[in-house]
């Protein structure tokens, strides 16, 4: 077998390396836990250099993506999604407004699953939401487990979806989210308005889950998102004209 289709002459070395092993397992011709062909062959197979292709398949070790066995040789390794979480958070957090970017990627990811969520979930599925719900309510005055709490509500949605694809997507944001939720929730937990209209979406959220309503479900977490905008906007204006927050009783 002679074929070198990455042969591409402003395809650089390093470039070729990562792209023969990413489309070899794609295409299932390299498969988790397999070897990887002995360094020399693979030089001469992706014409570069050793030394590149070492560096190279350090970096990939360091990724998660091979794994070396001393003395026995190089292997596919499991993906991590950890991995991609932390390389996604570094690569946003290099961003300006990286949350609000993060909000829109979350809308998107959400409402898929949650209209997949409301054909697949299951009793655990909806035990679990509703947990969340729960806690979500318990922990109102507290930014910092309010914000977990909205965080875990969420993801139990999409978890719910019993999409791969999405929960990993999801799973990769996952620390911008909790983060975003904590941050949030410091700035609007003393507003009983946003504290009431916080714990009704919630709810009618879980409520359209619950119902198997697809429509819904979407229609009310949209509506949720836009509230929370725009409840947000209105304490953040009322923070810089130096208006007292409004106390609940
Ligand atoms: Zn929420």
């Amino acid at each position: 077998m002679n074929e070198c289709p990455e042969s591409d002459a402003q395809q650089n070395g390093s470039d070729r390396v990562v792209s023969y092993f990413k489309e070899r397992i794609l295409k299932g011709e390299l498969k988790v836990g397999d070897r990887v062909m002995p360094e020399r062959e693979l030089a001469q197979h992706l014409d570069v250099g050793r030394p590149l292709l070492r560096e190279v398949m350090k970096s990939l070790v360091m990724l998660g993506f091979l794994n070396v066995r001393q003395g026995s040789g190089t292997y596919i390794a499991k993906a991590d999604i950890r991995v991609l979480s932390d390389f996604f958070t570094f690569c946003l957090s290099q961003e300006q407004d990286v949350l609000e970017d993060v909000m829109q990627a979350r809308m998107a990811i959400e409402c898929q699953a949650i209209r997949l969520a409301c054909e697949r979930a299951n009793e655990s599925d909806l035990a679990r939401i509703g947990q969340w719900l729960g806690t979500l309510i318990d922990t109102l005055t507290d930014p910092e487990a309010g914000g977990r709490a909205d965080f875990m509500f969420h993801q139990s949605i999409v978890a719910a979806s019993h999409s791969r694809a999405l929960t990993t997507l999801y799973g990769a944001m996952a620390e911008l989210l909790h983060r975003s939720h904590v941050q949030r929730r410091a700035t609007t937990y003393r507003n009983p308005e946003i504290v009431r209209v916080l714990v009704d979406a919630h709810r009618e959220v879980f409520l359209s889950i619950v119902a198997k309503d697809p429509d819904q479900a979407d229609r009310r977490l949209r509506d949720h998102f836009a509230i929370g905008d725009e409840l947000r906007r209105r304490s953040l204006i009322e923070t810089y004209r130096g208006a007292p927050a409004k106390q609940t009783n």
